[in-house]
């Protein structure tokens, strides 16, 4: 089973620290000054309603509705999550139709090397490629967003199906 993130909306704030995080975490130069509204584009978002505010994110669906929509084979079951392959992304925006969460975004970037502007379907990744795990999870001040194992998981129901059974067993 995949990892993913998940956010508790009765600790979130909306103080958005954990998408200014998320964009530092993918940005290359690791300079704050370096951003700006039209390169903030972090992988999950904030929202905000007049019942509830939390932030919302790709759940690491274990059977993909972006990737199943994908006509380029550009995201792909990997690491315990589901990653996009950049390089082979098109920019149609099947993907981003397919999402029942709205976790998926697409984005133009500068791509000096050829002049022009690249495409990027952008989800949360995990933060897979930096030490340390999700960094919205690291700086969130209220500790409203947490990672589940995949694993773990599985661990959860099957000791909860043992005291579930027990349950039964001692009522008898
Ligand atoms: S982007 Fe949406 S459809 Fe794709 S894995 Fe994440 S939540 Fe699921
Ligand atoms: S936008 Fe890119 S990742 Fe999304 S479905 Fe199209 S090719 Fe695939």
């Amino acid at each position: 089973m995949n990892d993913f993130v998940i956010a508790d909306p009765g600790k979130c704030i909306g103080c958005r620290t954990c998408e200014v995080a998320c964009v530092m975490a993918h940005q290359k130069e690791q300079a704050l000054e370096k951003l700006t509204v039209e390169n903030f584009s972090p992988r999950l978002r904030v929202v905000k309603t007049a019942k509830v505010t939390t932030p919302i994110q790709c759940h690491q669906c274990e059977d993909a509705p972006c990737a199943k929509a994908c006509a380029a084979q550009a995201i792909v079951q990997q690491d315990q999550s589901v990653q996009v392959i950049q390089g082979r992304c098109i920019g149609c925006k099947a993907c981003l139709m397919a999402c029942p969460y709205g976790a998926m975004d697409l984005v133009l970037t500068a791509a000096p090397a050829q002049g022009e502007s690249k495409v990027e379907a952008l989800k949360c990744d995990l933060c897979r490629k930096q030490d340390g795990g999700p960094s919205c999870i690291k700086v969130c001040p209220t500790k409203a967003l947490y990672e589940v194992r995949g694993s773990k998981m599985v661990e959860q129901m099957q000791n909860r199906r043992k005291r579930a059974a027990l349950g039964v067993t001692s009522s008898r």
